[in-house]
């Protein structure tokens, strides 16, 4: 057995025996009734976002689902697992609330950044061309001297900024919206920080999220 299975193998007997035990009400509840969670969150598959320790969510409450950047191809172009999530989330669900989160240090935007560390990888080259409309943004808004940490963040925020309005091409949720039953977020998470910057109307300014909770 590899060393790794093993350690994911600890790591359920550890949830079974220390985590489980002080929960199994909440688990039990969740299992009895159908999910209802509040919000749908598309964020990076990136290891380092915990995103339910982010939000302090528990079972049941956000549907999520990750890839590489954190993108949403606009509606039909490569129709496939994100927009039949967004659809499910949408639609089945009713989620009251979508959030897209990008973070800090993201090897899709690196990638977006420097292209020929692609070439080996033509799948995600190929993926990543849903955020292309992004890099042109950042790059067209940097100033001729802008540091590469400058010209990172900007591009990490444009490309959060363009998912969502990708999102607002797929019927179920243009539909949600208009009707007033749905809103829209995007985030940048700071991994070393532990802070979230959240656009809620899809604009420029990224503001922290503070401790009475307003964005
Ligand atoms: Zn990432």
């Amino acid at each position: 057995m590899s060393d790794v299975l093993a350690e994911l193998k600890a790591g359920i007997v550890k949830f079974q025996t220390e985590v489980y035990p002080g929960h199994q009400d909440t688990y039990v509840k969740a299992a009895s009734e159908p999910q209802t969670p509040h919000a749908l969150i598309v964020t990076c598959a990136d290891s380092r976002i915990d995103i339910e320790t982010i939000t302090q969510s528990g079972p049941g409450d956000i549907f999520v689902t990750r890839n590489v950047g954190n993108l949403v191809p606009a509606y039909g172009e490569m129709m496939g697992g994100v927009s039949a999530v967004i659809e499910y989330a949408v639609t089945a669900l009713k989620v009251r609330h979508v959030v897209i989160c990008g973070h800090t240090d993201c090897g899709a935007m690196k990638g977006l950044l420097h292209p020929e560390a692609l070439e080996k990888m033509p799948t995600v080259r190929s993926w990543l061309k849903n955020a292309h409309a992004a890099l042109s943004v950042a790059s067209s808004l940097a100033e001729s001297d802008e540091k590469p940490s400058e010209l990172m963040r900007r591009l990490t925020e444009e490309n959060v900024l363009l998912q969502m309005q990708h999102l607002r091409t797929h019927p179920s949720v243009a539909g949600a919206m208009a009707r007033e039953e749905l809103t829209i977020s995007g985030w940048v998470y700071d991994i070393g920080k532990g802070k979230v910057r959240i656009s809620d109307d899809g604009g420029r300014v990224f503001r922290p999220v503070t401790i009475d909770g307003d964005a």
